[in-house]
């Protein structure tokens, strides 16, 4: 079994519906540790991409659908996160560029090259309180379903299950980037608001194939 570029579009469309109906909760986990934005900044992006998304030809890969994506949040999304989700979709994308489809090697690469997007962006290492810390237990869990021979709907299954616990794992911890980073011991006790989100997509991206 493989995604192709249904699966991406509705993925970025499932995403876009449950970033808006999530923006007040990732507005207050970003005013407990940040500015309070996050929300709107993940609601105005992903809601500026979807008139693109009916732009796309009929002939769109999945790298097609990325690349919308990424400049889209590079554009439209101010903040940290806006650049960093940004490189995320567009090192994602260059990494599967023209497949039609994705097995569970297209699923596990373009993890991957999101993550080291954002590291590269970012310069965010494990355990600094970021966003960082739900991808990187995603792209370890895809990994290893991959190796193991999973469907690619279990792949991002389990990648999504490993992104909420690295998300919730997050919140007894110090922030070492970001805003949070000015809190210190403040920043305890409260869920990284990036690692949240990209819980939230990551589960939309499973979510997904699984309707398929
Ligand atoms: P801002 O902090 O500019 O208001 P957002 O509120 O939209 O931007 O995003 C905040 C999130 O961005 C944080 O919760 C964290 O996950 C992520 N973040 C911030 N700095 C970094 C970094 N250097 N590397 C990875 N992620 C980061
Ligand atoms: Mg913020």
């Amino acid at each position: 079994m493989s995604v192709g570029a249904d699966w991406a579009e509705a993925w970025i469309r499932r995403s876009a519906a449950d970033i808006a109906l999530n923006r007040a909760a990732l507005n207050t986990l970003d005013r407990d540790i940040g500015d309070g934005d996050h929300g709107e900044n993940m609601d105005r992006g992903f809601q500026a991409a979807l008139p693109k998304l009916d732009e796309l030809s009929d002939t769109a890969t999945p790298a097609d659908v990325f690349k919308v994506v990424a400049t889209t949040l590079i554009s439209t999304v101010g903040g940290a996160a806006g650049p960093l989700y940004g490189t995320a979709f567009l090192k994602a994308a260059l990494s599967v560029v023209g497949q039609v489809e994705l097995d569970g090697n297209g699923l596990a690469t373009f993890l991957t090259a999101a993550r080291d997007g954002i590291v590269l962006r970012g310069k965010a290492e494990s355990g600094d309180k970021t966003m960082v810390d739900s991808w990187t237990p995603a792209v370890d869990a895809a990994t290893a379903a991959n190796a193991a021979g999973a469907s690619t709907a279990e792949i991002l299954r389990q990648a999504a299950d490993a992104a909420l616990a690295g998300a919730v794992a997050t919140e007894p911890w110090v922030a070492r980037k970001g805003r949070a980073s000015y809190l210190g011991e403040r920043a305890i006790g409260h869920r990284d608001p990036g690692a949240e989100s990209t819980a939230l997509l990551l589960r939309a991206a499973a979510e997904a194939a699984g309707q398929e």
